[in-house]
């Protein structure tokens, strides 16, 4: 059977729709229903209302495969992004859902029957982990007894974990309970003594694939005592990217055909080879092949480069990849050619790229046109500046120059943090915090860009209406990048 993340993605799928899961779309990543959440990052999102029972479906199984973006809040992974090998700040989860239908049994059962005996993954090179008790609530022997059933694993291969990796939380309150996962060794042979390490920097070592998680309690008050849930529930996520690493032989998500035609668009671009290492080159290829995802599938939905909130989060994505492609020796806007390729890749599974092509393609170099002339800007005036620090054996860059960077020439607070740590040399980040501030309470808000294209923002409105799901079987575009 075909590996081709399409495949993988659709066999998922099919497999729970055969077992009476009603396949859902993608929700936005912009949550509809979650004011707190600045992103959805979890397949749970989306039904977060149907687990506590306030909102009824016509089904109480379901299936989808999640856009999701882990850049900030309780699950930020931007700094792992390119220096491990299996996070993105952007990647898919795929999950099974349980709304008071089946529970641990089932759940157990169907995601051990797909990895084994329908994605053929050799059970010797899987560990599975049970939460232990840690904290207070009760150890959770049961799945632990289902495990072996189904498996025949001993304890060897049963590892019990704490609070921190083996029991979720919706939030202070509402559903919870213990979770499972499943993981995977990549590399040569599976070595049991090496659970629990972090996995190497080429992926090789025990790698969490898929987490199922086992809603059985709920707490009305923060900190206060849990009661069992009147109908337990089952929540599950599955990285599309790892499980596909899994099943394409290699070690890193990067080497997927989900994300290796786009870091090969980034070697192309620079002029260099990508070997897969963890030298800063291969680190800034990986970078850029994930941000220019994040870039495409959010201005897809409306979301600008701009200032507010979540606006600042994609131009900060958007502005590190450029910094990335820079220090690569990318002379040119090249962002918005990847972002592109992203688009080809993957417009088939997602319509939103491919109906917003033009506009991801323009609000892309366009953004970076405008920050190539800021960081012009700013690295000469830094650069003067570290001169005449070196000259006096000055370590810290103060509040005043970067407060000034900031509110005259519109160079971000963070990118001085960076280059100056590059340089060996601090800033004194809260001074010119407060200055900032104080600047923008008399003047009121610093937008020291030019504002964005008015025909942008006209069409925001317009960009944030739902679009139609086409379902995900589209498979031609998959592996149509291989550059
Ligand atoms: P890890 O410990 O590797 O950071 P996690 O425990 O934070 O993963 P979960 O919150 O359990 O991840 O999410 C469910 C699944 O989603 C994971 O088992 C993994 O397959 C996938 N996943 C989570 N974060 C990422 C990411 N940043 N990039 C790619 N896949 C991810
Ligand atoms: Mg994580
Ligand atoms: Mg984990
Ligand atoms: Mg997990």
């Amino acid at each position: 059977q075909s590996a081709v993340s399409s495949q993988v993605r659709r066999t998922f799928l099919d497999f729970f729709a055969q077992r009476g899961h009603e396949v859902v779309a993608s929700a936005p990543l912009v949550p509809q229903n979650d004011p707190t959440l600045m992103f959805v990052n979890a397949g749970m999102v989306q039904f977060k209302d149907v687990f506590t029972g306030k909102e009824k479906r016509p089904y109480t199984r379901a299936a989808s495969s999640q856009k999701c973006i882990r850049i900030s809040g309780k699950h930020n992974d931007l700094e792992n992004v390119g220096v491990t090998a299996r996070h993105q700040t952007f990647f898919e989860m795929l999950g099974n859902f349980s709304f008071g239908d089946y529970f641990k049994e089932e759940a157990i059962v169907y995601a051990w029957e797909l990895l084994t005996k329908v994605y053929g993954v050799p059970a010797s090179r899987l560990i599975v982990t049970v939460y232990n008790g840690e904290g207070g609530f009760p150890a959770d022997e049961e799945a632990a007894a289902i495990w072996r059933k189904v498996t025949g694993f001993g304890d060897d291969r049963i590892q019990r974990l704490g609070l921190a990796d083996n029991f979720w939380t919706m939030g202070d309150t509402g559903p919870c309970g213990p979770c499972s996962e499943i993981h995977f060794f990549h590399g040569n042979e599976p070595d049991l003594s090496r659970f629990g390490e972090e996995p190497r920097i080429d992926g090789s070592g025990w790698t969490e694939i898929w987490n199922n998680v086992f809603m059985q309690y709920d707490r009305a008050e923060k900190d206060g005592p849990v009661t069992p849930l009147p109908a337990a529930s089952v929540d599950t996520g599955m990285g599309l990217e790892r499980i596909a690493s899994v099943l394409q032989g290699v070690t890193s998500n990067y080497d997927t055909d989900l994300l290796r035609g786009l870091v090969d668009r980034a070697a192309q671009l620079s002029g260099k080879r990508y070997t897969g290492s963890t030298g800063a080159d291969d680190v800034s290829m990986r970078v850029i092949a994930d941000h220019a995802r994040t870039t495409a599938f959010l201005i897809a939905e409306g979301v600008m480069p701009e200032k507010q909130k979540r606006e600042y989060v994609l131009r900060r994505v958007m502005r590190r990849a450029i910094r990335h492609g820079h220090r690569l020796g990318i002379e040119k806007p090249f962002l918005h050619e990847v972002a592109l390729d992203v688009v080809r890749l993957m417009g088939d599974v997602y319509p939103e790229l491919n109906e917003r092509r033009e506009l991801i393609a323009r609000v892309t170099e366009d953004e970076e046109v405008r920050f190539r002339a800021t960081l012009k800007r700013g690295m000469k005036i830094l650069e003067e500046r570290f001169g005449a620090m070196q000259s006096t054996d000055a370590r810290v860059l103060p509040a005043e120059a970067a407060a000034d960077l900031y509110t005259t020439y519109g160079f971000p607070l963070d990118l001085t943090q960076v280059i100056c740590a590059e340089q060996k040399f601090e800033v004194d980040v809260a001074g010119a915090e407060a200055i900032i501030r104080g600047a923008e309470e008399t003047d009121g808000p610093i937008n020291p860009e030019a504002a964005l294209d008015p025909a942008f923002r006209e069409a925001r409105g317009r960009l944030q209406e739902p679009v139609t799901f086409t379902g995900y079987d589209a498979e031609e575009g998959d592996s149509e990048v291989v550059a």
